[in-house]
């Protein structure tokens, strides 16, 4: 089953002491979602694949992360694979943060979803809906801190998190070296401003953890 191989490929604590930063991977089939923790404070970085809820759980549970503390959480953008159980974990009590820029972009991911793909569509007027700018005070509640960057790319709506840390948690923002060039522009601009931010290490949608390009 790859919801054992895949989750927990990273777990990276700042300090062990209580209430510290730690960053989990709960992902699966090639997807990663990353629980950035400050203590029992939980925000989850990308929401899991469509009908997919259950191994989300199981991966959580397997981690010792209480589904009930995850408060909050966003996609880096409206793809499947990254927001496909956001409606689940809404069910389940987190609260869905929107930025602006992606606003347009959830109600349409339902158009690729077929029946056997038993996705639960996104209702549009209960999320937290608001402002990159707005990003940082939101964490803060939580007890973490960072910011949040539109960083299109892979799609016009990808926004990037990174954290006071250095943490940068990009989604699918396309690595530097494997732009087309149509798009070489766009990428370069958004990794310029991820490293102006303070970007170290990049927790992508895919992949291992790596140092910045
Ligand atoms: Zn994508």
């Amino acid at each position: 089953m790859p919801i054992k191989r895949d989750a927990g490929i990273a777990r990276h604590a700042s300090s062990s002491a209580p209430g510290a930063r730690s960053i989990v991977n709960v992902g699966y089939r090639s997807t990663n979602f990353w629980v950035v923790s400050a203590g029992r404070s939980r925000f989850l970085v990308d929401l899991g694949w469509p009908g997919m809820f259950g191994a989300l759980e199981a991966n959580l549970k397997r981690m010792d992360i209480p589904l009930g503390e995850i408060s909050h959480g966003y996609a880096t953008h409206y793809h499947m694979d990254h927001a496909g159980a956001a409606q689940d974990l809404k069910r389940a009590g987190m609260r869905l943060v929107v930025f602006d820029v992606q606003a347009p972009f959830v109600a349409p991911m339902a158009k690729w979803m077929k029946p056997e793909m038993h996705y639960t569509e996104i209702t549009l007027d209960d999320n937290t809906v608001i402002p990159l700018a707005e990003g940082r005070a939101l964490l803060r509640t939580l007890g973490i801190d960072g910011e949040f960057l539109h960083t299109p790319g892979h799609s016009d709506d990808s926004v990037s998190l990174v954290l006071d840390d250095g943490a940068a948690f990009t989604g699918d923002l396309t690595w530097p070296t494997l732009a087309g060039e149509g798009e070489i522009d766009v990428i370069t601009r958004s990794w310029e401003l991820l490293r102006s931010k303070g970007a170290k290490q990049v927790y992508a949608g895919h992949g291992p953890i790596r140092e910045m390009p």
